[in-house]
């Protein structure tokens, strides 16, 4: 007689073929929307715009101006970092539902003074932004994505590089013929350094004869002409360089997404999605929160290490005329529970040794949750306790979201944080939760799009 196959261990499928057609039809719309949204939004003023603007369509009033009655509420944060809240059947009171993305990605951000002439062309200095493998972002097409604010307080953006007509930016690398001694005997960190990450922005020049500096005037005249912006303008700047290439499916089945900045704004558009998605209040407030500056730190008054989830609170307490004392507050975020959400990486089949194959993501298997992140012995890490992770665990399992656990990687081999503990600080209940990708912090970054839907799936269950 044959055994009973024991049902006592946790078996991970291929949830490709269980899905039906039905559901495959929504992924692929889904995959779809984000693939639209991520070429239109490459930096986190993008974002936030992108999210303004969809949210005021779909009936969410900026909380200024909005009327007591009002329920779908913005709070925007100096064009760089956005919150919307849904005010659930639940009084404030009890608590709200917090889903955490940032909205900044690795990248270049070019020098306030960025402008050199060398070797008959003009070059534009950059100064990268986050954890970047620099190599990774020479020889290949890059858009400049910015504004600029003038000394009168005007504000000039643009976006050069995405579309089919425009000129791209490149970053020469050297020759492999000459790279013996300046390049392969040097560790892949200093192969190429943080000063010659210069893109070519020109090689024609002015004719005066006056002139010094000839080819960088003829790009200023250029730009004068075209903006009305001389150099100065530059230092009152936020100018990014990202990748120019657009997202696209990737492989025969199209099984997978490839772009640039997944980590993080697949969360911020999946968060995004589930708060919009609500037809009607959830059973909590709902709060979707994108924030800047994760990848240097979370620091600054848009980062999540600033007061501003604390500033949130007490604008929706304002607006529902909840006294703002602070006993109130600390009972608030005591009765709340949040999800950083935020990506992990997935196994890379080409490097399975530095994962701890017991646990570690794997692509399609859908959203991971982390109970804890950091590196080398759990430092520097919000902890989830293993209440809250069975919440969580629990509401996934009751709302058939396909869901894995995983740590980032093998214990001593690296690590990295997020923002739950900025979170976490508050008094909030909060865990790690968001889609595994691969080549993670590159200029392409690959996802699953079943781990995609399933953080969309994942985001909703937890709002509702
Ligand atoms: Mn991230
Ligand atoms: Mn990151």
């Amino acid at each position: 007689m044959a055994k009973k196959k024991s049902n006592l261990f946790r078996e991970m499928k291929n949830i490709w073929s269980q899905f039906t057609t039905p559901e495959i039809n929504k992924l692929e719309k889904f995959s779809e929307g984000y693939i639209n949204f991520l070429n239109l939004c490459k930096t986190e003023r993008e974002t936030h715009d992108f999210v303004l603007e969809k949210a005021k369509k779909n009936g969410f009033v900026s909380i200024e101006k909005a009327k007591k009655s009002d329920k779908k509420l913005i709070i925007s944060n100096r064009g760089r970092a956005i919150a919307l809240a849904y005010l659930g059947k639940k009084n404030l009171r009890e608590g709200f539902r917090l889903i955490g993305a940032h909205i900044d990605a690795p990248r270049l951000d070019l020098k306030q003074k960025p402008f050199i002439e060398e070797g008959n062309m003009s070059l534009l200095k950059t100064h990268y932004y986050g954890g970047i493998k620099k190599y990774q972002w020479v020889s290949r097409p890059l858009a400049i994505h910015g504004v600029i604010i003038k000394e009168n307080g005007k504000k000039i953006t643009f976006q050069i590089g995405e579309k089919d007509n425009d000129p791209v930016f490149v970053i020469p690398d050297l020759l492999p013929h000459l790279a013996r001694k300046v390049q392969y005997s040097k560790t892949p960190a200093e192969m190429i350094t943080g000063e010659q990450l210069n893109l070519i922005c020109g090689g024609k020049a002015v004719e005066d004869k006056d002139e010094k500096k000839k080819l960088i005037a003829f790009v200023l005249e250029l730009l004068n002409k075209e903006f009305g912006i001389k150099e100065e303008d530059f230092i009152s700047a936020d100018i990014e360089v990202v990748p120019a290439d657009k997202a696209k499916d990737v492989g025969f089945d199209r099984s997978f997404i490839g772009g640039y900045g997944h980590d993080d704004r697949i969360c911020g558009y999946t968060a995004f999605r589930a708060i919009d998605g609500l037809k009607a209040p959830g059973e909590y407030t709902a709060i979707a929160l994108l924030v800047d500056k994760e990848e240097i730190g979370s620091d600054g008054p848009t980062g999540a290490q600033s007061n501003w989830i604390m500033d949130i609170t007490l604008k929706l307490m304002a607006h529902l005329k909840i006294d703002g004392n602070i006993a109130i507050l600390n009972s608030i975020f005591n009765k709340s529970k949040a999800l950083s959400a935020d990506v992990s990486a997935g196994l890379n089949p080409m490097f399975k040794e530095v994962h701890d194959i017991n646990n570690v993501a794997i692509s399609g298997y859908g959203v991971v949750i982390s109970k804890f992140t950091g590196s080398g012995g759990k430092y520097s890490s919000n902890e989830a306790t293993a209440e809250f992770t069975a919440f969580v665990r629990n509401l996934f399992n009751k709302n058939n979201v396909n869901w894995q656990f995983a740590e980032l990687g093998k214990v001593d081999e690296g690590g990295g944080g997020t923002i739950a503990k900025y979170v976490s600080k508050w008094g909030i209940d909060t865990i790690d939760c968001g889609p595994a990708i691969l080549g993670m912090h590159s200029p392409y970054e690959i996802v699953s799009k079943i781990d995609l839907y399933e953080s969309f799936k994942a985001y909703s269950a937890f709002f509702k």
